[in-house]
């Protein structure tokens, strides 16, 4: 008898964990587009795109290979439009003796596989993400009894376990484990950022193109241009074209902003790293196989590296340990709805358009942007952490929520209580005029603190601190600006509060 073997839209890799044994003679391999998967959040057409043409592309490498797909494509007539509704269909028209599957990346996709056994009334057997350089159980274990779970402690552990970056003695390459401080530097506008790829469109995701122009147009985000790579060997050439071209030049500028250039030295990787195309390990050895050619330099490739090695690792670990009861917090108290420019662009704040607007072209922004920019605003304002995470869930190409989540939640919103983030990433518009020139062509004055023209983000800076003063105040890392807080006259106080106020009206009423 076969056995049924379920692939995700997530879960594009040949080795992947769910397909390791199987008899190319009898098994069936079932890859569905279903709508309530590409609906349940508003996903951008890019991303929605991305998916089903890289699931299309993948189900053929697999039919090649000799293996049988039961594919089943958004518009098939019998698509009964979920998960639970296909894996139904497919149990039935095949009697398969068990179903194969590798765990999700989201809790709620694996509470419906829980529950496939009683209502199919087949086994089903859940197999480990092997993709992933940490287990759940292992994250586990470095995470016991500890107060605060550290990202730097956890990627050190990570280094050690994969001898990456570190020399035969045990010390990590160039005798430091973090570069960090050499990673600050402005860029200027007049700089030469390199070209990036553009994959050529196979019939197979032209047919995609069209489809999802015809059924997700009321969605947030441009579709064409569409120059994703969607398979594999188009994958494997953004890594090579990024390591020989961009990555030497990875750290410098890591933490910078600049308009009209979305990309700068980021890898771009992330959306083919997360669907499967690229695995986690061979990016970090083909990185420090750069820095070992003399091809790159340590700042750089190490800064990467921490990344994947490190933050990407790290965030799956705290998904997981902290599901579901993670979902539901929501510390800071922030209720405030979503201000419709997240999904428009149209505020009088440069940095909020910029960054809505390269995410509505590109279905992508940088980190330090998700970060500092539409993160903090919704930090500082106090905006719906719920809603929040829908638009981020929603609107890049490579979101899911194991590592959505706990990246807005915790890093960017502080609704954990600080189990990611060490101190809120709050910033006034200064920091954001220091890291970038969205300043200048801003009808705003960064370094006003009230008045017409005030840069929203200094007064929301100080009222949020001020705000929450109660649960911040015992942090080690903030008495430095409360102590700055305390210098200023009673009158100054009053009048940041009362601009702060105005700015939230102002965008309540869609004026800011
Ligand atoms: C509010 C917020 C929401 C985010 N949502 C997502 C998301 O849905 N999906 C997602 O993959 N990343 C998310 N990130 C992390 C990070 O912003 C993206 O991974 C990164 O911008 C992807 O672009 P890149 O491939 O050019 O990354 P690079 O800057 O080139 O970094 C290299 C790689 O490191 C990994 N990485 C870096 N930082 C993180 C991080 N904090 N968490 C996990 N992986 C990381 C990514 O795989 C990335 O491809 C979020 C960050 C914030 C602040
Ligand atoms: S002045 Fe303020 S709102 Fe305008 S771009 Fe700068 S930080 Fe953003």
């Amino acid at each position: 008898m076969p056995l049924l073997r379920l692939i995700l839209g997530d879960q594009l890799s040949h080795t992947i964990s769910s397909l390791e044994d199987i008899d190319i003679r009898q098994d069936v391999v079932l890859i569905c587009e279903v709508m309530e998967e590409a609906t349940y959040v508003p996903h951008h057409p890019k991303k929605i795109a991305f998916l089903f043409s890289a699931m299309r592309h993948f189900a053929q490498e697999l039919q090649v290979r000799g293996v049988s797909v039961r594919y089943v494509k958004l518009d098939d007539e019998a698509n009964t439009g979920s998960f639970d509704g296909e894996v139904k269909r497919a149990v039935e028209a095949l009697k398969p003796q068990k179903l194969v599957v590798t765990e999700p990346g989201e809790y709620r996709v694996l509470t419906k596989m829980h529950s496939w056994d009683k209502l199919f009334s087949i086994p089903v057997e859940i197999r480990t993400d092997e993709r992933f350089l940490a287990t759940g159980k292992e994250f586990g274990a470095w995470a016991k009894g500890k107060k605060q779970l550290r990202m730097e402690f956890f990627y050190r552990e990570m280094r050690k376990k994969y001898r990456i970056l570190m020399e035969a003695d045990g010390k990590p390459t160039g005798g430091q484990w973090n570069y960090d401080k050499e990673n600050r530097k402005t860029p200027k506008a007049a700089m030469a950022f390199p070209k990036r790829l553009s994959h050529h469109k196979s019939a197979i995701t032209e047919d995609v193109l069209a489809i999802v122009s015809k059924r997700f147009s009321n969605h947030f985000g441009r579709l064409e241009p569409f120059h994703y790579a969607v398979n594999r060997d188009q994958a494997l050439a953004e890594l090579d074209h990024f390591i020989k071209e961009i990555l030497p030049s990875f750290g410098d500028y890591q933490d910078a902003m600049l308009s009209r250039e979305p990309f700068l030295y980021h890898s771009l990787l992330s959306s083919y790293l997360n669907a499967g195309l690229l695995l986690p390990l061979e990016i970090c050895q083909r990185a420090e196989a750069a820095y070992r050619s003399g091809k790159a330099p340590l700042n750089s490739v190490e800064g990467f590296i921490r990344q994947i090695l490190g933050w990407r690792e790290y965030i799956r670990g705290i998904y997981w340990q902290f599901m579901p009861e993670y979902g539901q917090r929501n510390d800071l108290q922030a209720k405030l709805p979503l201000p419709d420019f997240y999904w428009t662009g149209q505020t009088q704040m440069f940095c909020m358009q910029e960054v809505i607007s390269q995410t509505r072209d590109h279905a992508y922004s940088h980190h330090i942007q998700r970060l500092m920019i539409t993160g903090n605003f919704a930090l500082l304002a106090g905006l719906d952490v719920k809603e929040v995470q829908q638009w981020y869930l929603a609107v890049y190409s490579d979101a899911y929520e194991w590592v959505e989540m706990p990246n807005t939640l915790g890093m960017a919103l502080f609704g954990d209580g600080g189990v990611v983030a060490s101190k809120p990433y709050a910033a006034s518009g200064k920091y954001i005029n220091r890291m970038s020139n969205f300043c200048d062509s801003c009808a705003y004055d960064p370094d006003s603190m009230t008045g017409e023209k005030a840069c929203p983000f200094n007064a929301l800076y100080w009222d949020f601190l001020v705000r929450h003063e109660e649960k911040l105040r015992g942090n080690q890392r903030m008495p430095f600006v409360y102590a700055t807080w305390n210098k200023f006259s009673a009158d100054k106080q009053k009048a940041i509060r009362k601009q702060a106020r105005k700015h939230l009206e102002r965008m309540i009423n869609g004026q800011l």
